[in-house]
């Protein structure tokens, strides 16, 4: 955002205040445009600590932002100034309400605008936490309208907002029998006694399969620990290679 020679929340305003508020060259230094009565306010030449819209303080330093998709373009949108509790909820709450409703249409704003709405929730908690606004300004300040959720934009926007969510929850199910999936070991072959298997991994992470007995493959036969004695220097296969994932065969050297 490049600003004008004057600092921009006069800009707008300039023109309905400029006549009335003729500068009288007073003991006060003061920038053109800016009303008399806020002269002697003014920190050295800066802007006054009240809001940027309508004059009144507490004010407090506020960013909302806002998107637009627009299919193959997009805009990033953002307010930035110094506002009071009441104008930096009209603000919000206008941002918010275009964004939910111009935000999502575009491959990429589809992503952007869930973060700028969040963004957006979290300076929301920023500028609850502005005090009122006891000293009023030149001008009433800005109407807050209703709450976004209460407006025609805020219930059109729970139609991608419950999608984006449904698609959150799917990717997550997805996971979840992902992991099970994976854990669960489909690419183990269950071993059965007599047959004959080779180790492709070492003992401790085994990568069993099997292999015909009179190959050159085989390395082990595999025999069952409940009927035969396993030898001191017979292997065990994993758990994982049992039907009832609970039995460690044992793997007799064929050499
Ligand atoms: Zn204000």
């Amino acid at each position: 955002m490049s600003y004008p020679p004057h600092p921009p929340h006069r800009q707008p305003y300039q023109q309905s205040y400029q006549q009335p508020y003729q500068q009288a060259p007073g003991p006060y230094p003061s920038a053109p445009g800016w009303p008399q009565q806020y002269a002697g306010a003014m920190p050295m030449g800066g802007p006054p600590a009240g809001c940027e819209v309508c004059g009144a303080s507490p004010a407090a330093p506020v960013t909302v932002r806002g998107h637009q998709g627009m299919l193959v373009i997009m805009r990033f949108l953002r307010r930035q100034g110094m506002f009071c509790r009441t104008c930096a909820l009209a603000v919000f709450r206008d941002m918010q309400a275009d964004t939910m409703v111009l935000g999502w249409w575009g491959p990429i704003s589809v992503f952007v605008t869930p973060f700028t709405l969040l963004a957006n929730v979290s300076a929301l908690s920023g500028i609850k936490r502005i005090p009122a606004p006891v000293t009023a300004g030149w001008r009433p300040p800005l109407d807050p309208g209703k709450p976004v959720f209460r407006r025609p934009a805020g219930v059109l926007a729970l139609i991608p907002l419950g999608v984006l969510g449904l698609l959150l929850l799917a990717v997550q199910i997805l996971l979840v029998i992902g992991l099970v999936a994976e854990s669960s070991g489909s690419d183990h072959p269950t071993l059965t006694v007599g047959s004959c298997v080779r180790n492709d991994g070492d003992w401790i992470d085994q990568d069993l399969r099997t292999v015909p007995c009179g190959s050159s493959d085989a390395q082990f036969r595999v025999s069952d620990p409940s009927t035969s004695v396993c030898l001191p220097e017979d292997h065990r296969a994993g758990l994982e290679y049992s039907e009832d994932g609970a039995t460690s065969f044992c793997l007799r050297s064929l050499k």
